[in-house]
């Protein structure tokens, strides 16, 4: 007998985009006036249809308990949206609608996932991905990647990478952090090494409509034996600028779907049934503008990035991050205090220069920033400014 806390819950970290964007917030309305390149949320409203949408369940009182993996209208709207924009032919018992992509992606883990399990995650990867690989007695695999490949993972890293435990393959493409999105040629190659074994990709596309140049390509399309093996996570978060209402979803084959549907309602249940409602509408409403805005402000926040001493940063293609490389800057001084990691220079940035981001350590990428440019062009130019003038005074 004894008080205290699991082991499984005593290693948890908090999310630090989410405790960086939280701590900035609460400066914020302290009076400081920082720019919050943090946290990757659009900075636009949720489509005026999807909100109506939600008003109008309230009104209707559309708001008890639904079926746990979603209600059907919502699920026929995503094999709707995965045949016609994935190339992807899914049945509606082989879509569950969760609380968030992350709900998703845990959902997925937990599913999966047996002790001793191995989950290959290519580094940089966005935060949550080795928590939960965790959280679901299994062991990341991390597999590092770097600005020399596009930050992207090869065949050949990934051939190194398997073993017979090996279990899945994360995918992020497009990705958080790194922005980097995968060719139809480059998935096809890993799709050549994968085939070659047994193992599940669990493919995070939530990132899918923010591309620039390039095309998005959901590895499940390759080949019907891909789309056997390939859980698709997406959401409605970053696409239709709805992250508080949290709504994620997975295509898989439904022997999976099935057990995290059981899973699901033995944890969450269904999705908010308000949010559901909101989020069919919502699938007719994607706005090219918002795209063409990122991808300005990504080509403006490179130029200026590229005319700033000490930093390099390759294009990235995707999602609405910056990932510059920040070696340079490690070793050096600010002020006379030493900048002795990425961690020390986000905290003397948002310290000195009023600019708050993500260090790379979080991400696998010690050496790397995160900037989020979902943010308005002035805040960015405002941002970029403060960057400037504070690398002036690092020597
Ligand atoms: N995957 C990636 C790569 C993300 O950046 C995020 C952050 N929002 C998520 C999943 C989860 O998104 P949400 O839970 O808001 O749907
Ligand atoms: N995914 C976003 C980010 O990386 C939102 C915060 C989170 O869920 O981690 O900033």
């Amino acid at each position: 007998m004894a008080f205290g806390l699991s082991n499984r819950v005593k290693g948890i970290a908090p999310s630090p985009t989410l405790s960086i964007d939280a701590k900035t917030k609460e400066l914020i309305a302290q009076g400081r006036d920082i720019v919050n390149l943090s946290v990757g949320e659009p900075d636009f409203g949720t489509p005026e249809p999807a909100c109506q949408a939600g008003i109008a369940a309230i009104q209707e009182g559309f708001t008890k308990y639904t079926a746990v993996p979603g209600i059907n209208e919502l699920r026929k709207a995503i094999v709707k949206k995965l045949l016609e924009e994935n190339g992807l032919a899914y049945e509606i018992d082989e879509i569950i609608v969760s609380n968030g992509a992350k709900h998703s992606l845990f959902n997925a883990f937990m599913a999966l996932c047996n002790p001793g399990d191995e989950v290959i995650l290519p580094a940089p990867y966005w935060v949550s991905y080795p928590e939960m690989i965790r959280l679901a007695d299994a062991e990341p695999v991390i597999v590092l990647t770097d600005e020399s490949t596009g930050f992207k993972l090869t065949p050949d890293m990934l051939q190194k990478a398997i073993t017979p435990r090996t279990k899945a393959l994360l995918l992020n493409s497009p990705s958080n952090p790194t922005g980097a999105v995968y060719s139809r040629e480059e998935l096809q190659a890993l799709a050549e090494v994968i085939e070659q074994h047994e193992f599940y990709v669990i493919s995070d596309e939530i990132y899918e409509k923010m591309v620039y140049g390039i095309e998005h390509v959901s590895i499940a399309s390759l080949s019907e034996a891909m789309k056997k093996r390939t859980l698709v996570v997406n959401g409605f978060s970053k696409a239709f600028a709805m992250t508080g209402w949290r709504v994620g979803y997975i295509a898989a084959d439904r022997m999976i779907v099935k057990a995290m549907t059981s899973f699901q309602s033995q944890t969450t249940s269904n999705p908010a049934s308000i949010s559901q409602r909101a989020a069919v509408k919502a699938l007719d409403c994607f706005d090219t503008r918002a795209i063409e805005l990122f991808n300005k402000r990504r080509d403006y926040v490179l130029k200026r990035l590229r005319g700033m001493p000490l930093i390099e940063c390759i294009e990235p293609q995707g999602a609405f991050y910056v990932f510059p490389n920040v070696a340079n800057i490690i070793g050096k001084s600010y002020n006379g205090t030493k900048i002795d990691s990425a961690n020390t220079f986000a905290t003397l940035l948002l310290e000195h220069a009023n600019i708050a981001l993500v260090p790379g350590e979080g991400f696998g990428a010690p050496n790397n920033i995160r900037i989020s440019y979902a943010v308005s062009d002035q805040d960015l130019q405002k941002a970029m400014d403060r960057l400037e003038a504070f690398l002036k005074e690092v020597e």
